[in-house]
């Protein structure tokens, strides 16, 4: 077993002897950075999500940083998300100076609820940026029909949803159940125009720290490339050139880079994604079958018009026992037992209260921060550790909320 600490965290990597070997191999090799692997990298990401391009960058944040910026995005924007998301979704958007808007959540997935986006779409709205949370897609049918009919991109922060998938519920004729072959890939963008990805150690495959976008447009592929490296570029020049050594800078750009260390570690998990997906969809079922029905707190569900990739297994504690929250965590490390909370909303950090968002603002979201509780959910959970989480969970809850 690659784990076997005691304490079980919320999530964690799993690294084997191949990864290791895969990373060993580029340290013997010429290219430590700017190397062969990232192409690699970068078509077997394109190949796995069924995209034309894949742009790898050193994190998911500025994945998503390249993103806003390639299509345009800056002063006097406003760009539509979610406030239960990590801060990096919206941070990404106030660096370029656009200003977030953020609607309100689905209570049952914790997604960005579709029926309250089109409210706050104004004359300088740019860009909606779903978040597939805990790996469960978003309505993107729904999203994607606004963004056309306001003339907006859609940009998806899938750094849950790596391997997950989703179509639409009614996909044949009434009555007839959707079949296999109408399963959508995220990271695919059929219907948005870039998806970012994370490959922090937590989230379906690692490189470390990492991020990646996802594109069918040219034009966007090559504005993600210049933005990884300071606006740079030797292709399509504006200048005449003088000659070999010839580049030019033509937009502000970053070092954004991932190393060939990285990439090599990324290719070698990328063909362990399934299996690790799998992994984590078992996890949930055994789960759900046990936790299905408990008085304390509600399952994560799953729409048949979405796979969840199961970044997250979230717990939403029912509202009598939310005050019990702190106990419960408590109770939980006791039992070696990890647990995190999935999220603040966005708008109650100080830095975006002191921007003028009120609390109230997103009443749904806050509710569902209050009751939130993720418990571990990684593939290198043993049995016996989810077995264990299963019986702590039970007895903590059991003891904590008197039942
Ligand atoms: C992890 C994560 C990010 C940021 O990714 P990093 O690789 O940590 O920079 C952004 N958005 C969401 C929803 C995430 O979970």
């Amino acid at each position: 077993m690659p784990y076997n600490n005691h304490f079980i965290p919320y999530g964690r990597q799993w690294i084997d002897e191949e990864d290791i070997q895969a990373v060993v191999n580029v340290l013997r090799s010429d290219w430590l950075t700017q190397g062969p692997e990232i192409e690699k990298f970068e078509n077997e990401i394109a190949a796995y999500c069924g995209a034309r391009h894949a742009v790898v960058f050193n994190s998911g944040t500025s994945a998503l940083h390249g993103a806003y910026a390639a299509l345009g995005l800056g002063e006097g924007h406003e760009f539509i998300t979610t406030p239960i998301t990590f801060a990096a979704t919206a941070n990404a958007g106030v660096y370029l100076g656009a200003k977030p808007v953020f609607v309100d959540v689905e209570e049952e997935t914790g997604n960005i609820d579709t029926s309250k986006i089109e409210a706050k779409i104004t004359k300088k709205t740019k860009l909606i940026i779903p978040v597939h949370y805990a790996g469960h897609p978003v309505e993107l049918f729904k999203i994607n029909e606004l963004a056309e009919k306001y003339d907006l991109f859609v940009v998806e922060d899938a750094c849950h949803a790596l391997g997950a998938r989703y179509r639409r519920q009614e996909a044949k004729g009434k009555g007839q159940k959707a079949d296999e072959d109408d399963w959508i890939r995220i990271g695919s963008c059929k219907h948005s125009d870039m998806t970012a990805f994370s490959f922090h150690p937590v989230k379906h495959i690692t490189t470390g720290e990492g991020g990646a976008v996802t594109t069918n447009n040219r034009d966007f592929y090559e504005r993600l490339l210049m933005f990884r490296s300071h606006g740079i570029t030797k292709k399509h020049l504006l200048n005449e050139p003088d000659g070999d050594w010839y580049y030019e800078m033509q937009m502000q750009g970053y070092n954004y880079r991932m190393t060939d260390i990285q990439a090599a570690l990324g290719k070698s998990q990328l063909i362990k994604l399934d299996s690790f997906v799998q992994k984590r969809r078992k996890i949930a079922g055994m789960y759900n079958k046990f936790f299905y029905g408990n008085p304390c707190f509600d399952v994560p569900g799953e729409r048949g018009s979405s796979f969840s990739a199961y970044h997250l297994y979230p717990l939403r504690i029912k509202v009598k026992y939310k005050e019990l929250k702190k106990a419960i965590v408590a109770g939980l490390k006791e039992k070696s037992i990890g647990t995190q909370v999935h999220y603040i909303p966005v708008y109650r950090h100080p830095f975006y209260r002191e921007m003028g968002y009120e609390k109230g603002l997103c009443p749904v979201a806050e509710d569902f921060y209050a009751g939130e509780l993720s418990i571990p959910m990684y593939p290198a959970m043993s049995d016996e550790d989810a077995s264990a989480v299963i019986s702590g969970v039970e007895q903590v809850f059991g003891k904590v909320c008197k039942l």
